[in-house]
């Protein structure tokens, strides 16, 4: 099954592979919204950036994700100051609630077509508990002025155009989009403002002598002062375990005839609920239902993860029974221990940003603005998290096992249920 993004995206000059040896000030490894961010930054500033790409454009997560643009993370945010500390969780928490207008406005300003919609999202509790869940964290983004709203049940039928839910959080600042569009979109803009951007070209070898590193691909080479590693959890070839991957995957339909859609989702929100194995649903433009849960679209789970989520639709949405998914495939997330984004200094001007933990679209554009800052000032202190002389997670094979064993069983166990 094909991955519905690259079917939607428009097309743009495909980028050349690195064939030769060029010196820069700034290098960037990888291709995604961090990576891209920061060159299409770096280069506004008038800094010489190569950016390097093991494959193509929006490869990683940043081509496969549900394209939710929402403010700050998973983790509600007194949970981030408890883990972070105060001053240093409000000031994540406060880079991050403006992240959603940051993405919107770079959007309009090189004026991206990625299916942009700024009507919000809504968390939605699929039962009393989440519901709870849903209050706690309202109080905590009241409590910062965040323009959400608690729906009852009665509102979230209304708006979502299902009586599963028990109740929804809106949160006005967040949108959607197109994801592969928008990487593509900031190639194009990074490519524009001057940067040299490459596909086909993973970086295999990086050595540093003393003042400059070389980043060696296949057939070319990168010198360059600062280095900004951005691989996420796409890395090539995974060397200290920084993180545990999490595997979500989506499904879609083809366009829905308008009749059968107009009462679903009249707002176009982008949706996810409470579960602890949690899914999504939305619509893209055309008017496509996309459904996703955790899990990966191969081996032994494949059956079980497509079957879930056609029942899925049918439960949310019985007047979609039976559409046809026409599209399907998925992706890997970097969950830290602490569900905390990491800034390690690798080396000398040299930093790794990693470790988003399921949200990337705000945060890896607001941390590739302030890797270009870091460059531009010298300055690590303008990332939104402390940066840290290294960092390994510990566990993460058993947790990889763990995660994938478990969304398996919990959509085998779903599907039996309805
Ligand atoms: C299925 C899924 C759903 C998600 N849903 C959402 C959502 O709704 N909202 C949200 O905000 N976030 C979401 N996320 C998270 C978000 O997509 C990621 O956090 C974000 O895309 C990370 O961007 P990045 O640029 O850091 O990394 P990536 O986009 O993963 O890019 C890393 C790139 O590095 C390249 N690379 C790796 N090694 C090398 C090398 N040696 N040389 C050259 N290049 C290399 C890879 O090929 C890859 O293209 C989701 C993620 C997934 C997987």
């Amino acid at each position: 099954m094909e991955n519905l993004w690259a079917v939607t995206a428009p097309s743009i000059a495909p980028f050349p592979r690195l064939e030769n040896d060029i010196t820069a000030d700034v290098a960037i490894v990888g291709g995604g919204y961090t990576g891209l961010s920061a060159a299409l930054h770096l280069a506004e500033a008038g800094k010489s950036v190569v950016l390097l790409e093991a494959r193509t454009m929006g490869y990683g997560g940043s081509g496969r994700n549900v394209g939710l643009i929402n403010a700050g993370l998973w983790t509600p945010p007194d949970e981030v100051e408890a883990s972070l500390g105060k001053l240093a969780g409000e000031k994540l928490n406060g880079v991050l609630a403006g992240a959603p207008a940051y993405v919107m406005a770079l959007i309009e300003k090189y004026e991206i077509d990625c299916e942009l919609t700024k009507t919000g999202t809504l968390h939605c509790a699929h039962s009393e508990k989440g519901f709870a869940d849903l209050q706690a964290r309202f109080a905590q983004q009241k409590a910062r002025k965040a323009p959400v709203t608690l729906l009852t049940r009665d509102e979230t039928a209304e708006r979502v155009g299902s009586t599963r839910f028990f109740g929804a959080l809106h949160d006005a600042r967040a949108g959607t989009l197109q994801p592969l569009a928008f990487a593509r979109g900031l190639g194009h803009a990074a490519r524009q403002a001057g940067a040299q951007l490459f596909e086909d070209s993973e970086v295999v070898q990086s050595d540093f002598d003393g003042s400059h590193w070389h980043l060696r691909t296949r057939e070319g080479q990168v010198t360059a002062k600062h280095v900004i590693e951005a691989t996420n959890a796409y890395e090539c070839k995974p060397g200290t375990p920084r993180y545990t991957p999490v595997y979500y995957f989506q499904c879609a339909t083809d366009p829905v005839p308008t009749a059968l859609r107009k009462d679903i989702l009249p707002g176009a929100e982008g949706c996810w609920d409470t579960a602890m194995v949690m899914s999504s649903f939305r619509w893209d433009k055309a008017g496509r239902m996309i459904i996703g849960g955790v899990g990966k679209l191969d081996g032994l789970g494949e059956g079980a993860h497509l079957k879930w989520a056609a029942r899925k639709i049918a439960q949310i949405f019985p007047s979609l029974a039976g559409l046809p998914l026409t599209t399907g495939w998925h992706g890997r997330i970097a969950m830290t221990r602490d569900h905390m984004p990491k800034v390690v200094e690798t080396g000398m001007h040299k930093m790794s940003i990693f470790g988003y933990s399921g949200r990337g679209i705000g945060p890896g554009t607001v941390f590739g603005k302030a890797a270009s800052d870091w460059v531009l000032r010298e300055d690590s202190s303008v990332f939104p998290v402390a940066s840290m002389p290294s960092y390994r997670e510990k566990h993460s094979k058993v947790m990889d096992v763990y995660y994938q064993a478990g969304a398996v069983a919990a959509h085998l166990s779903g599907a039996r249920r309805s």
